[in-house]
């Protein structure tokens, strides 16, 4: 029998695990996009990703739906609710004394919006906290690589939780243990480590033995 791997992706050392990365929208909050909507308002493709679409405009486009993007996305920060279990979540593991970020494909702002919304924006280090302007956008593993840099500590030593294979991808191009919440690990079979169901699952995977 093989020995358990040192990473995180072990359910004992997931739960020593002292530095946490969250994907925000459908994560930590209930998700509200209407992608079919976005697309439709800013003619993006059925297929294509919606920033990279965006990326491939002409500046001045680019930036009228950028703006568009911005706009909505405030809006809907306003009316942010909680995913189950995500609150209780983050106070557990900021109560152990656990360094919490976030990676959004949002922006900056709007993820503060959320988590002030929420009330837990005191558990997380306001520089880790990263969107689409400060790090390449998932599935790109870039934030993911700066956030390790910024705590000084192996990717492997890091746990990213997220609603999205794009969330679990990025996790696995960077060497990070990859948790899936608010959606079923049959989608991307193979890409999870650990898919407990919702934050509350989460918890109770981490919680104390004993
Ligand atoms: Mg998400």
């Amino acid at each position: 029998m093989s020995a358990p791997t040192a990473t995180a992706a072990n359910p004992a050392a997931l739960r020593r695990c002292r530095h946490w990365v969250f994907d925000m929208d459908g994560t930590l909050t209930v998700a509200v996009h209407d992608f079919a909507l976005i697309r439709r308002e800013l003619g993006v493709p059925p297929e294509a990703d919606i920033l990279d679409h965006l990326a491939s405009l002409p500046a001045g486009e680019a930036a009228a739906a950028h703006a568009w993007l911005l706009e909505h996305e405030h809006r809907l920060a306003d009316g942010a609710r909680p995913a189950p279990g995500a609150v209780d979540l983050v106070r557990t593991l900021c109560g152990r004394g656990a360094t919490l970020g976030i990676l959004t494909r949002n922006v900056r702002p709007v993820a503060l919006r959320i988590l002030a919304t929420l009330g837990i924006a005191d558990c997380f280090d306001p520089g880790a906290i990263l969107g689409r302007d400060e790090a390449a956008p998932k599935p790109d593993p870039d934030g993911l690589l700066r956030l390790a840099r910024r705590w000084g500590v192996a990717p492997a030593a890091m746990a990213m939780v997220g609603d999205h294979v794009y969330d679990l991808d990025c996790a696995r191009a960077a060497g990070a243990p990859a948790i899936l919440v608010n959606a079923c690990a049959s989608a991307w079979p193979g890409r999870a480590d650990h898919a407990p169901g919702d934050c509350a699952g989460l918890a109770a995977l981490i919680a104390d033995a004993g």
